[in-house]
């Protein structure tokens, strides 16, 4: 409960809402409580003029009437507190989803990589649906039930008092029989659910990846699978059920035998001459209406359950560390002063590894980075490249050692300053959907047509751009999913020139073209490296060539470090890839 408790305090600006709706649920009570007073008198009126002891008609006309405006009131009261209700709800999940969202765009990527995309989402909509919707029933619902309760309670102590000792006894009691039952039904509630995340976190990437599925044919067994997974809840909610509804049969029962005991009271104090036959009908009312929240107390316990679940799981994520200094979650930097220094990039004996207990990517790594210098890395694949650029982004945080840029460790400066001064290219071309014109200008504010054009033309893009129908309102699909290999990488390397960072990575930015269109963005690169400090990972020898120097990565060390032509010459693995290369190249022309 302390946990939903925390969620109405998150959105503490809707407190008007949270008022009116409480004003809503008493005024709705009230009204209600009026009707059995009245029905209690006109009682009395009829057994008066039956037994001719005063009264009139007209005055049960009056009564009729009463209760008419009683019933168009209760009805009002209803209708406007429920749509305050709505609002309530609206407005919550408006803010509840947003505070999620951005806490998601604070974590650091290790969350991301161990989440999957569906799963997050499987599980974003479930914790906020169950918490809006155990408020919408708590002030639709149980609020003005548990005030009419208390109300009942009040009056019954006037005419009755050993009534509402039952009363107040049999509540507690079918609260805490309804909890104890509840144990055993959430952990099936915490199985089912985690079926749910499966099924969504595999549905999610199936779609995403429906031509890997196709060529697979795996249609019938991704199928197969996720429904498995549903199978298996439906399976622990006839469990669920079977069992809630079994011992609700007992509660009921109980409360069935409780209520036989309050009824008899009421006859024999009636028929013993206690009160009269109009608080007789008074008391059955009233005490009906407070049977009524047993009833429907199970639906009650499960709807809280939910919500309790469902805040758990909301906190679980909003207490996950931030990432250090996250653009979202810092205050707004004054700009910082870089000192353009030399060396740009520094290793200081950095090593890392991916997890805890997991085994080093990279080892001792001592390296500089001059000013304008073109520096590449080679070395075989998962030989930690892509690894050691991420932690110039502070993707990662570093093991141990330190990394600096400018001079700087890159954990003392603000992370968004630290990552607008990067250029990068992923390994993987990384779009989004929407146009080519979006993809290009990401993350800039006004780009002119003639600066879009100026990139496209550098990355070698302009010619497949000029030829789609749309240019560059072309939608590409998700993940550019419409364009080809080649094409993605080419947007990804606009993107970057857009950028204009003074730091350039270049993660085997061209490696899905073909090699004359490689020479072309190539030479649109080269311009754009002019002044310009570019870390390299190289695919194909022959685009680094002209690197002012080579590192070569083997077992996550530095193996050499040295000009191409140098390291052309001492047998290490430059050399070794070079022959390889050139040998595959000499084989290829002899086959023309
Ligand atoms: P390269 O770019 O040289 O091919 P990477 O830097 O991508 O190599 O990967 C280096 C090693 O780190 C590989 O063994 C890979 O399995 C591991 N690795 C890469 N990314 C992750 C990650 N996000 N989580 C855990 N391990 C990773
Ligand atoms: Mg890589």
């Amino acid at each position: 409960m302390r946990s939903i408790a925390k969620i109405m305090a998150t959105a503490r600006e809707l407190w008007p809402l949270y008022l009116t709706v409480v004003i809503g649920a008493v005024a709705t009570s009230a009204t209600a409580l009026l009707t059995p007073f009245v029905i209690a008198r006109a009682t009395d009126t009829v057994i008066d003029i039956a037994e001719g002891r005063g009264g009139t008609v007209a005055d049960l006309m009056w009564l009729a009437v009463i209760l008419l405006i009683i019933a168009l009131a209760n009805s009002a009261i209803t209708n406007v507190s429920g749509y305050f209700g709505d609002l309530m709800s609206v407005r919550l999940r408006a803010i509840l989803s947003a505070n999620y969202y951005r806490k998601l765009l604070r974590l650091p990527q290790r969350y991301y990589d161990n989440e999957l995309t569906g799963t997050i989402i499987s599980r974003l909509n479930r914790s906020i649906t169950s918490i809006t919707d155990f408020l919408q029933t708590f002030s639709n619902g149980f609020f003005p039930t548990v005030i009419t309760l208390l109300a009942v309670l009040v009056i019954t102590a006037f005419y009755s008092p050993w009534l509402s000792v039952l009363l107040i006894v049999i509540y507690p009691t079918f609260v805490w029989l309804t909890a104890l039952t509840s144990k055993k039904w959430q952990v099936w509630e915490k199985q089912k659910n985690d079926h749910y995340d499966i099924s969504g976190g595999r549905f999610s990437e199936v779609i995403g990846q429906m031509r890997v599925v196709k060529s697979f044919v795996t249609e019938r067994r991704e199928l197969d699978s996720f429904r498995g997974h549903y199978r298996d809840a439906v399976d622990l909610t006839r469990r669920q059920s079977r069992f809630w509804h079994t011992m609700d049969m007992w509660r009921r029962g109980a409360l069935d035998l409780v209520f036989f005991g309050i009824y008899a009271i009421i006859f024999w104090q009636t028929a013993t001459g206690q009160y009269s036959v109009g608080t007789m009908v008074l008391l059955i009312q009233l005490t009906t209406m407070a049977r009524m929240p047993v009833t429907s107390m199970s639906y009650w316990v499960d709807m809280t359950q939910r919500a309790v679940a469902g805040s758990l799981e909301y906190f679980k994520v909003m207490d996950e560390a931030d990432e250090p200094n996250n653009p979202l979650e810092a205050a707004p930097s004054a700009e910082v002063q870089w000192v353009d220094s030399d060396p740009v990039v520094e290793f200081d004996d950095v090593s890392f590894g991916y997890g805890d207990g997991d085994d080093l990517v990279l080892r001792d790594i001592d390296l500089t980075v001059n000013r304008g210098e073109r520096i590449a890395f080679v070395g075989e694949s998962g030989g930690g490249k892509t690894t050691l650029v991420n932690l110039i982004m502070k993707l990662y945080p570093v093991t141990s050692g330190t990394v600096r840029v400018h001079g700087q460790s890159v954990d003392d400066v603000p992370t968004a300053e630290l990552r607008r001064e990067i250029g990068v290219v992923f390994q993987d071309a990384n779009l989004f959907s929407g146009t080519i014109r979006e993809n290009m200008a990401y993350g800039q504010d006004d780009v002119t047509d003639e600066q879009l054009a100026v990139a496209a033309r550098r990355a070698n893009a302009m010619t497949f751009i000029s030829h789609l129908h749309g240019g560059f309102d072309t939608e590409i699909g998700e993940r550019g999913i419409k364009l080809s290999g080649g094409q993605k990488q080419r947007l990804s390397v606009a993107r970057a020139l857009l950028k204009d960072a003074p730091i350039l990575i270049l993660d085997e930015a061209t490696s899905s073209l073909d090699t004359k269109s490689e020479r072309a963005v190539q030479a649109g690169l080269e311009e754009l490296m002019e002044g310009r400090t570019t870390l390299i990972i190289a695919h194909r020898l022959s685009t680094i060539s002209t690197v002012d120097r080579i590192v070569t990565l083997r077992d996550g060390r530095i193996d050499e470090i040295g000009t191409p032509a140098e390291l052309a010459t001492t047998g290490g693995i430059y050399a070794e890839l070079l022959a390889l290369q050139g040998s595959t190249r000499k084989a290829d022309k002899a086959r023309l």
